[in-house]
């Protein structure tokens, strides 16, 4: 049985702006929280308990990485000022298809210590077509909670041979791994089905990819009305706009994470809301490609859960849930109009919206029975004010918090992160490991 303490932390619960509850013990027990407050003391005689001080430290739910790459970290740094759909094709597509297992490994492991020592302990991850027991493996090995699988793409007009299965491939694919890696790890790994977007998969792909959702109750990981030129072609070949069309395939539905929905309307914020589909923001990446904005106010007033995403690292060009909470906080404002979008609305969307949409259900909050996925901020640290929870805690996280306030990263109960330990336990691969895959997967790119 595992089981631990975290003595004397502010509990951030964020059910709601006044859920904060100071010095306060925490214990959890197998995963889950297990007694908040006086009852949290362990008895002497039961199981040993690992303790961590939380003492001036703020506890609050995980960060969520709802829209991530692993396979890309190794990407990142490439070319710049290009669209969505040149960049794919010029750098992302023939990048992925020149991993083999061994780059594979050192990009997840990078991009997974990466997180988790910013706070996330919960990613949804895109995968690609080749090598995705890697990813498997290093989510396994490192702790983080993982959805992913691998990414389906059939259509020969829009995909480059080299990163194409064919459908029934792609699908059969999805079952090994749902056979390999499902519900392993105490629960921690789970399978998504994961058409890239439309304009990389057949009409008939999609189809038996929200049947195989359906049936097994699995995520639902794409991207959608990302790019202009995109929304565009998905018109020109189906004569739906995106997000209709993707309801028409039968691929929205209430575990569907939907990432970007920047060119969006006030028809597609009803359908997604009327589907109980979520949105996945991702505004750093948005902007390096000069996608535009999601309109994330519309879509909360219409309803539709929206979490928060760094995309790829290479389009970002870091993992890093504080950078994204800044801009998320900080685009509504060049509407010149204030209180579009709280920074407790925007802390939510980093942590227990993220964690809904991953299909992580469970109580909310410091709840006995919740899952144990914490981070924990120490507000002495970096360049925020110590200690200043009663005022504003939220404020303090979303705009002068960052990584450097993160003391520990905790899921399933179990510390997976320490400040003192920048090497991740060993999960951070050493720079000569990740220059060696850099330039043997740069090579390989270069031939393709
Ligand atoms: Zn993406």
């Amino acid at each position: 049985m595992t089981r631990l303490l975290i003595e004397g932390g502010t509990l951030l619960g964020l059910t709601a702006p006044g859920d904060v509850r100071p010095a306060t013990d925490l214990l959890t027990e197998d995963g889950r929280i297990r007694a908040v407050g006086p009852e949290a003391a362990p008895p002497a005689r039961r199981d040993p308990v690992e303790r961590l001080d939380a003492r001036g430290k703020w506890v609050l739910p995980g960060f969520v990485q709802a829209h991530l790459h692993l396979c890309q970290t190794l990407l990142r740094n490439g070319p710049e000022n290009l669209e969505l759909l040149p960049w794919l094709r010029g750098h992302v597509w023939p990048g992925e298809a020149a991993h083999d297992s061994a780059t594979m490994s050192v990009s997840a492991r990078l991009g997974i210590a990466e997180c988790l020592s910013a706070g996330v302990t919960a990613i949804l991850d895109m995968g690609t077509i080749r090598h995705s027991d890697a990813l498997f493996e290093a989510a396994a090995a490192s702790g983080v909670r993982y959805v992913g699988g691998n990414v389906l793409m059939d259509d020969p007009r829009t995909t480059p041979p080299s990163l194409r299965a064919a459908a029934e491939e792609g699908l059969a694919e999805t079952e090994r791994l749902l056979a390999t890696w499902h519900g392993k790890e105490n629960g921690r790994l789970a399978v998504a089905v994961s058409p890239r977007f439309a304009v990389s998969c057949t009409d008939g792909l999609l189809r038996a990819a929200a049947a195989l959702a359906r049936d097994r109750g699995l995520v639902v990981h794409t991207h959608a009305s990302e790019n202009r030129g995109e929304c565009a072609l998905v018109e020109e070949r189906t004569g739906l706009p995106n997000v209709a069309y993707l309801d028409a395939v039968g691929l929205l539905g209430p575990r569907t994470c939907v990432a970007h929905a920047v060119h969006t309307d006030e028809s597609d914020f009803r359908l997604l809301a009327g589907r109980r589909t979520s949105v996945v923001h991702c505004p750093s990446s948005n902007l390096k490609l000069a996608s535009g904005v999601c309109p994330v106010p519309e879509l909360a007033r219409a309803g539709v859960r929206v979490a928060l995403g760094s995309d790829g690292a290479a389009c970002n060009n870091l993992l890093d849930p504080f950078r994204e909470m800044r801009l998320a906080a900080l685009l509504p404002g060049v509407r010149g109009e204030s209180g579009l979008l709280s920074a407790f609305d925007v802390v939510r969307m980093a942590t227990v919206q993220g964690a809904a949409a991953l299909g992580l259900a469970g109580p909310e909050g410091f709840t006995v029975g919740a899952r144990a996925d914490f981070v924990i901020l120490d507000p002495d640290a970096g360049w925020s004010l110590p200690d200043d929870w009663s005022a504003e805690p939220y404020g303090a996280i979303v705009y002068s918090m960052g990584r450097e306030n993160v003391t520990a990263t905790v899921v399933d109960g179990v510390v997976r992160y320490r400040r003192e330990d920048p090497s991740v336990g060993g999960l951070k691969p050493a720079p000569a490991e990740i220059r060696d895959a850099v330039r043997s997967l740069r090579a390989r790119m270069r031939e393709i």
